[in-house]
């Protein structure tokens, strides 16, 4: 049985007052079945682990290297440290704007999981790539080359995300129809990579998720949650997203 769950991805938002309102508007949040996680902005990791219990706190990102001469970047060791359950590792803004391929975001996914941090890859096709009609093999490249060198141990600990480019902040949600062929496609993907059991290995939707169209995705076999961008940022709203997810 795959839980569902509901991933809010917080990218570089929410300042401290926003944060206190997310978590008063989520403070009677005690019935819910999935597992609900936030990644806010690294520095706010604490405070909001400190201020929502019945919430898991993880990072947007990590670096491949625990400590050294690494100016800037996010330790996974010290995320972990931290208190982080989990890392969103792969995003498409990260693989887009600051150039994260294959090899590193493989070296960042073996670094999180050494940690012992919860590990969630995101692959992703564009409105090229899928126009093209070329965009499996690009999904099927991204799952692969990210999942390289894992082993059995991390079953628990890794979960994929596919958020296609053309849905992410775009309001422009694909169908069900669109996700589930997706998913179903990685899950047989996954059937290759012999540390993994593709039937046990959650696979998330990611792309303008929102509480009106979150439960005709749910409805699919293979989908196994949300990645959710901006339905994340208001408690209501992602309140209404973990309540709508059995
Ligand atoms: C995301 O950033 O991962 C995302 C899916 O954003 P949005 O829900 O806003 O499309």
């Amino acid at each position: 049985m795959r839980k569902t769950h509901i991933v809010g991805n917080w990218k570089m938002n929410q300042n401290l007052a926003e944060i206190n309102s997310f978590a008063s508007a989520v403070l009677d949040m005690n019935d819910i079945s999935c597992e609900a996680w936030i990644a806010p902005q690294a520095i706010h990791i604490s405070k909001l682990k400190e201020l929502i219990k019945t919430i898991k706190v993880g990072a947007q990102n990590c670096s491949n290297q625990n400590s050294g001469a690494y100016t800037g970047e996010l330790s996974p060791e010290s995320l972990k440290d931290l208190g982080a359950h989990f890392v969103i590792i792969g995003h498409s803004e990260r693989r887009a704007i600051f150039n994260e391929a294959d090899t590193l975001l493989n070296e960042k996914v073996l670094k999180a999981l050494e940690n012992g941090l919860k590990a969630i890859l995101c692959v992703g096709e564009t409105l090229e790539e899928r126009e093209s009609g070329e965009f499996k093999t690009v999904l099927k490249n991204q799952l692969l080359n990210g999942l390289k060198g894992i082993s059995s141990a991390d079953q628990e600990n890794i979960l994929i995300a596919y958020e296609p480019v053309w849905a992410i902040g775009t309001g422009k949600v694909a169908t069900p129809e669109q996700a589930q062929e997706v998913h179903a496609f990685l899950r047989n993907e996954l059937k290759s990579v012999e540390a993994l059991e593709a039937s046990r290995t959650p696979i998330l939707y990611g792309g303008s998720v929102k509480p009106d169209n979150i439960q005709g995705l749910l409805e699919n076999t293979d989908i196994d949650g949300a990645l959710v961008g901006g339905a994340s940022l208001k408690g209501e709203s992602f309140k209404d997203l973990c309540q709508l997810s059995k």
